[in-house]
């Protein structure tokens, strides 16, 4: 059976974050041809106001800078959820990029790939009217820190989500066993050379080896060294990872 679409449309003020995006990367191009993935930018200034095509208004009772308004944003907002309902049973999902939502993880984007539409609302300058909040399914953040806008989380998060979707990594394995996918980080990696010498310190030379098991071709041993070094790396890395459910 063929996958499913998924489609995301981004409404933002600056839709060349999304188009350098869609046209730079091989594993994108690639799933938008082979349509199991549908990535478009809305132009949110399409939907402003007056001849000055107005997005943004000065806040009430003062403060500094511009605020996205609320009856600007949901005109974009409906002219893709009417895609949702002509096509009936789709299960789409509207997205506010801001960093007062939740902790975007791995679950997160786990949970994302099911669905069959994402709307992703870039917020800009101050950020949005409050009233936004309220037309949205879900607020999500990428992290404690502020950026000038919502375009970069939202490809952060797109690009989380599509390489789950079947069918647009090469192999549909690649995204099983990464760190995350299980509350574990994933064991080391190594290619070639098999072994590296390198200048450490003023004279001496290291010589810095892949791990002999890797290069036995033994499966179950290789597993179990794999699945021993992810545990010590978490331990030392991430023991936060190992007392989540
Ligand atoms: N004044 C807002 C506040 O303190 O919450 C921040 C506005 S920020 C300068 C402009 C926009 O960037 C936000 O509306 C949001 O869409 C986006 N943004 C900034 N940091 C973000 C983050 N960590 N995660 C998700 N979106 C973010």
């Amino acid at each position: 059976m063929k996958a499913k679409v998924l489609s995301i449309k981004i409404i933002t003020l600056f839709p060349q974050f999304v188009e350098n995006f869609t046209e730079s990367f091989g594993i994108v191009k690639r799933a938008i041809k082979l349509k199991l993935l549908d990535i478009k930018a809305v132009n949110l200034r399409k939907f402003g106001l007056d001849e000055r095509q107005t997005v943004d208004g000065r806040p009430y009772g003062g403060g500094v800078g511009m605020v996205l308004r609320p009856d600007v944003l949901l005109k974009a907002i409906q002219s893709v959820r009417k895609w949702k309902v002509k096509s009936g049973k789709l299960k789409a999902r509207t997205v506010l990029l801001t960093p007062q939502g939740k902790k975007f993880e791995q679950k997160d984007a786990q949970r994302l790939a099911k669905y069959d539409q994402l709307v992703f609302v870039c917020g800009r300058y101050e950020g949005f009217d409050e009233r936004v909040r309220s037309f949205v399914d879900e607020e999500i953040s990428i992290g404690d820190y502020v950026l000038m806008g919502g375009e970069l989380p939202a490809l952060v998060i797109s690009e989380a989500v599509m390489r789950l979707r079947p069918g647009i990594l090469g192999k549909d394995e690649s995204a099983d066993k990464e760190s995350f996918s299980e509350p574990m980080l994933e064991y080391p990696q190594y290619t070639k050379p098999e072994t590296m010498r390198v200048k450490s310190g003023k004279l001496k030379v290291k010589s810095l080896r892949v791990p002999k098991v890797l290069l036995t071709g033994h499966h179950k041993n290789i597993e179990e060294w794999r699945q021993s070094e992810a545990q010590k790396r978490t331990i030392k890395r991430r023991p936060d990872l190992l007392n989540k459910n």
